[in-house]
């Protein structure tokens, strides 16, 4: 199945991916690394709506299993997408990138508020638009920020850039058998619980005509191969 033509694509990174090779936090170089692939997929005429999680800093869940309230935790969370969008745009802006941060939590000193028709306005004058803190409510992830972002902003395609080079039948790591699929419809991944995005943000995409795109971030130039058709990845829809 070929690529979805696209003019405009929302690209969502998970936060992991930032770490690089550490174990926490952020990489700089790493950073600096995909924001070169950003870069050069903007270069090639998109435009682009990004999204990063936060799990390379702090997750809801993590807390909650460690005796937090949920809720405040999911807060910290929110938090942590905000700080990953800051390196982000930083590591952007240094390859002169412009670059906005729109936060579904409000910051005033450090980024803008999420106003769809503001960041419309980005994206015609050619800046890269940045969503932070997912959809600003506890009890959701980034992945349903990003399918929520990319409906509103009618993008073409959702890329999910992960660790893994697309969807398998069962988890690659712990099954010689897992097969990864080259295309899978929305219905499958959500009967089967295959490990894509949480059931709310296929359904999201799935309701909207969102294809997911999931694909490995972690190899050089990936990003651009799959933009052109040329990649490994799993195409849902
Ligand atoms: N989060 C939330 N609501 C949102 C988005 C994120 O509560 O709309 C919190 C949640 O605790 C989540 C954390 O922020 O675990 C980090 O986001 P996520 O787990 O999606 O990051 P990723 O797995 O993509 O790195």
């Amino acid at each position: 199945m070929t690529m979805p033509q696209a003019k405009r694509i929302l690209l969502k990174l998970s936060g992991e991916v930032l770490m690089g090779d550490q174990q926490f936090g952020i990489d700089p170089a790493f950073v600096a690394e995909l924001a070169r692939e950003v870069k050069r997929a903007k270069d090639s005429g998109l435009e682009i709506c990004l999204v990063i999680g936060g799990g390379n800093i702090f997750r809801g869940m993590a807390g909650a299993a460690a005796g937090m309230d949920r809720a405040q935790a999911d807060y910290m969370g929110m938090l942590a997408t905000v700080m990953n969008a800051l390196a982000m745009q930083n590591a952007l802006e240094q390859l002169g990138v412009h670059t906005r941060v729109q936060s579904a939590v409000q910051m005033d000193q450090v980024c803008e508020p999420v106003i769809r028709r503001r960041a419309e306005r980005h994206l015609e004058k050619g800046r890269v638009v940045i969503f932070a803190a997912g959809v600003g409510s506890p009890y959701f992830t980034t992945d349903s920020g990003a399918a929520l972002r990319a409906a509103e902003m009618k993008c073409d395609a959702l890329l999910k850039g992960t660790s893994v080079d697309g969807v398998y039948s069962a988890d690659p790591k712990k099954d010689p058998d897992a097969k990864r699929f080259d295309t899978v419809s929305y219905d499958t991944v959500l009967a089967e619980n295959l490990k894509v995005m949480d059931a709310s943000a296929v359904a999201l995409c799935r309701d909207n005509e969102i294809p997911i795109v999931v694909f490995s971030i972690r190899e050089k130039g990936n990003l651009a191969r799959v933009l052109a058709g040329e990649g490994v990845q799993t195409i849902v829809r």
